[in-house]
């Protein structure tokens, strides 16, 4: 018998809808709740997933945190949790540097620009 076995990390992104004012720079943002986890396949085919680990992002500053796993599982099967302060740890700082968006072209950047790359009008900050 042959048997194709592979072992690969695996991410997986859950929908949280929910603003909340950033711990650590003060602004809106969302938490975007993802689940990494190794994942045994055998043929191809995932059949064994282990060492699931759950992480918050914040889309404000990009600060991530790890999460409860008790909180984790159950934004995993669609369940309204809330994600308190309390159940995160904080794994690495973000930027402190506001997102600008050009109100012309839509350009993002995290840089100090002045003027939009792209279009060249000023930036409103
Ligand atoms: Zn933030
Ligand atoms: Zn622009």
């Amino acid at each position: 018998m042959f048997f194709m076995i592979g072992i690969t990390q695996g991410k997986k992104d859950f929908e949280y809808d929910r603003l909340v004012i950033c711990e650590h720079c003060g602004s809106y943002g969302r938490y975007q709740v993802f689940m990494t986890y190794m994942c045994l396949s055998l043929f191809f085919i995932p059949c064994f997933k282990w060492s699931r680990q759950y992480y918050v992002k914040t889309t404000c500053c990009d600060t991530v945190y790890a999460l409860d796993p008790e909180v984790g599982k159950r934004i995993a099967r669609g369940e309204d949790a809330e994600i308190l302060p309390r159940n995160l740890t904080q794994v690495r700082a973000g930027y402190k540097s506001r997102i600008k968006r050009c109100e012309h072209c839509g350009f993002e950047t995290r840089e100090d620009f002045e003027f939009c790359p792209r279009c060249g009008k000023r930036f409103f900050t």
